[in-house]
């Protein structure tokens, strides 16, 4: 779960971390009150789920409130393009507008978790800015990195290190110990998958600050932080995906023409790779769990027929917990519900497969059953031609 600078930068000043003076505003006229506030001369920035919003035009500085009432009618009335939104970009909702800094020097630094080490890592520059991109790519060397033992935690002599190898010294180099600290307590107590504050910057008078923040939740912890739901800005999120996530359904769009239905991940991923070896291309996967009610799984497979990049569909379901004739029932409701005209290729096994299988053949939808995984998916591909 992500959320908005903003957000990430309240959190980030409760745990003693300073940041720019700022005003989060939803109208123009509210950032037009918001840039008088600051004097007239400020920075304006569009609150999106995505980074590169400085290059995109996203955050700008301006030196009257008209001009800052006027950037945010146009932020306001576009889709914002990044490198990191894809080529939809998305809609601005939201403005911040903070108290333009005096920036000496721009850092990077993050804290996120290392799949492969199952370990929170550091990562640290001293290039930070809205070109970290290229400096991970091109002089990789300039990117300092730590793994944190979840049981010692971190330490102050290793982010010592670090604020060091910033180049950081005297108080400024104290002050950037107690900020990574704080940034790793942050992370842990409000179960962070990434935290980052690109660019750290040291401002001309000498202070360290978070001018900007990104923050992202873990899924699995959210239960944890009864305010987590209400953080999130649902016009930054896929409507299948909101739909999904109200029915407990993991929604995952891809850019190919077949739906998958399936359950569980592991077999979602097994899904896709076998699909993607007999040469078609997944639209979407919509992973319905374990035990799925059959009005789940009808919820889950109208939630597919909406997404229009969809040619067929591909049902590939384990009948463990879940019983196949509970789980043809759900696609027969569904697709005659929505009139479904798409091919569809079910491939089922386990509990009640036999009267699964019946229902569906006799059901007088377009829909063929498969005996097996790759049986499924060169049907699937070869009924879309
Ligand atoms: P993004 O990473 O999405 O491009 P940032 O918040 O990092 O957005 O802003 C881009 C750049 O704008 C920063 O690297 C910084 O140089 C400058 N900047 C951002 N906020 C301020 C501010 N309050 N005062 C001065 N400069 C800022
Ligand atoms: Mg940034």
């Amino acid at each position: 779960m992500n959320i908005h600078e903003y957000q990430a930068k309240e959190i980030l000043s409760g745990y003693d971390i300073a940041v720019p003076r700022g005003r989060v505003c939803l109208t123009a006229d509210q950032v037009e009150r918001a840039a008088k506030m600051m004097g007239g001369h400020c920075v304006v920035k569009a609150q999106i789920y995505a980074g590169g919003r400085g290059k995109a035009g996203g955050v700008k500085v301006v030196h009257h409130p008209e001009q800052a009432q006027e950037l945010a009618k146009e932020l306001f009335a576009r889709k914002l393009v990044t490198p990191q939104t894809g080529p939809e970009g998305l809609r601005v909702r939201r403005i911040l507008v903070e108290e333009a800094v005096e920036i000496a020097r721009e850092f990077y630094l993050s804290i996120t978790l290392d799949r492969g080490a199952s370990r929170y890592i550091l990562i640290a520059s001293a290039e930070g800015g809205v070109e970290i991109e290229e400096v991970a790519a091109k002089t990789p060397d300039k990117i300092h990195k730590l793994t944190i033992d979840p049981l010692t935690g971190l330490r102050s002599y290793q982010a010592r290190k670090i604020a060091l190898a910033l180049g950081l010294t005297g108080s400024l180099c104290e002050d950037c110990v107690e900020l990574i600290l704080s940034l790793y307590r942050a992370c842990l107590e409000k179960d962070c998958a990434l935290v980052e504050v690109n660019p750290l910057v040291v401002t001309k008078a000498g202070w360290l600050m978070a001018m900007d923040a990104k923050m992202s939740f873990d899924d699995n912890a959210i239960y944890r932080h009864r305010e987590y739901p209400d953080m999130v800005d649902y016009s930054q999120l896929d409507t299948l995906e909101i739909t999904a996530g109200k029915y407990d359904l993991a929604y995952i769009k891809l850019d190919g023409t077949i739906g998958c239905l399936v359950n569980g991940a592991g077999l979602a991923m097994a899904t896709l790779d076998v699909l993607n070896e007999c040469g078609g291309k997944p639209a979407n996967f919509l992973d319905v769990g374990g035990g799925a009610s059959r009005e789940k799984v009808a919820e889950a497979f109208k939630i597919i027929l909406q997404d229009p990049d969809v040619k067929g569909i591909f049902v590939n379901i384990f009948g463990g917990i879940m019983r196949c004739d509970v789980i043809a029932q759900g696609v027969i409701e569904a697709a005659n519900e929505v009139h479904c005209p798409l091919p569809i290729v079910v491939r089922m096994d386990g509990s009640q497969v036999e009267e699964g299988k019946r229902l569906l053949t006799t059901s007088g939808l377009n829909v063929q059953c498969a005996d097996n995984l790759g049986d499924g998916a060169q049907r699937i591909v070869k009924m879309l031609g």
